[in-house]
Order: structure tokens, then sequence, then C-alpha cells
């Protein structure tokens, strides 16, 4: 396995799920020489509670029968023009997919492609912080077809307290585009202030959706996420 430039440009984190998911050596990124090709001494692990022992799991480990996780990149792809080629064909987003299969890279390009179609706001309340912002799955990862992995009509972009409450099948959004909330009365309990103003007070609310309806959850990812939490 060697790395490519364009791996250089994502976070590290991507290569360390991608080991830990295909059961490598605790490895997060090698360093290969420019010129040479050659891999240098110095490595960037995970999971190193003993790092002598790493170091031979990873340096007489065989990387020339794990494929390149980056190989089927084209050298003028970037996550910036992969979350485009999303938003303006999500039909394709199988494609994407197929180039993109290290979970914590589609995730990168995943959430860019949403925050391009919500103009960078919470599908829900608004909130438009990158940080606090996440590209949430309707259909969960694990049951999701390759293509619905990366399809932006499969997702919402949601800031972490609506990601969470969503997951849990608190909240969700209608089919006519609203926010809906499963306690609008608050019979279930008190809610305090800061509860009510990030679920009841939204319930009923239009949401933040995508300036392109092409780009809307679709009816499909929705109806998934009613039946699995009995809306
Ligand atoms: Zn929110």
């Amino acid at each position: 396995m060697q790395t490519n430039p364009l791996s250089m440009r994502w976070a590290l984190d991507p290569i360390q799920t991608y080991c830990i998911e295909a059961k490598l050596p605790p490895l997060t990124s090698i360093v290969i020489g420019a010129k040479s090709g050659v891999p240098g001494t110095g490595f960037i692990g995970c999971q190193l509670d003993d790092l002598e022992t790493a170091h031979h799991l990873v340096f007489d480990n065989d990387w020339s029968k794990t494929p390149n996780p980056y190989g089927a990149f084209g050298p003028a792809d970037t996550p910036e023009s992969l979350a485009q080629a999303l938003i303006d064909q999500p039909e394709n987003s199988h494609e994407i997919y197929a180039k993109v299969k290290v979970r914590g890279v589609a995730q990168t390009v995943f959430k860019e492609a949403l925050v391009r179609a919500y103009g960078q706001q919470c599908a829900m309340c608004g909130l438009s912080i990158y940080q606090a912002l996440d590209a949430a799955h309707i259909i969960p990862w694990s049951l999701a077809t390759p293509g619905q992995r990366l399809d932006p009509r499969n997702g919402l972009l949601l800031c972490t307290v609506h990601h969470r409450l969503f997951d849990c099948g608190f909240i969700t959004i209608t089919l006519g585009g609203r926010t809906r909330y499963c306690d609008p009365a608050m019979e279930d309990g008190p809610h305090s202030p800061a509860d009510k103003n990030m679920t009841t007070r939204l319930h009923g609310k239009k949401a933040y959706l995508p300036s392109n309806p092409a780009l809307y959850p679709s009816r499909e990812a929705l109806e998934h996420h009613y039946l699995r939490h009995g809306w």
C-alpha cells in the first residue's frame, strides 16, 4: 500500500479506520520517499499500547497484498470535486462510492456535499457552525446500499444535538419538509427551556432543506426512518 498526494489531503483518521475495519496492522500513515518510493522508518499508528509490537506488526506485514484504498482516485479528484459531483448528479452516487470505499473518506465527501446542498445550516434549527454540523444518514450506513451511503438524498445536515435526537427516533422530517417531534405536547415529562428550544418549538416548522429540491431527503429514506422508529 502506497500513499499518494491525495491521501495526505485528508485527515489521518480515514486510514486508521480503514486499517481497523480491514483488520490490518495498526497503521495510520506510512511515510514514503517522494523520489525513491521507498518506505521510511517512520509511521503514525493507532491502538499503540505496545510500540515495539506495533512496529513489528506494521513492518513485517506484506503490504503488497493490500490494495491501495486510494487507488481508484484520479489525479484531479479532491473531496470538494467529489462532493460537487454528488450534488450535481446524486443518482450517480454509487460511482463516487466505488472510488471512495474508505468509510472515513466517504464521510468527509458526504459532509462536504451536504454542507453545500444545505447552505451549511442544520436542517432543523439552522445552526451554521461547521464544526458542530454532522452529515447524518437517514438509512444508516450499516443498512444502506453502496449508492445510498453517499447519496445526498439519504442524508440530512444536522447539528450534533439534532443528529443524536434523529438517530434515537425522537425527531424527524415529514414528507412535506417540516420538523416533527415525537412529544409536541410534552406529555412524556418535563422539558427544560433548552429542551423546548431544540424540540417542541421546532415541531411543525418548515425545515431548512436544500435550495435545490432534487436534493431533498428521498421518500424512500424518510419512510425507512419512520418505520424503524415507529412514527
Ligand atoms: Zn440543529
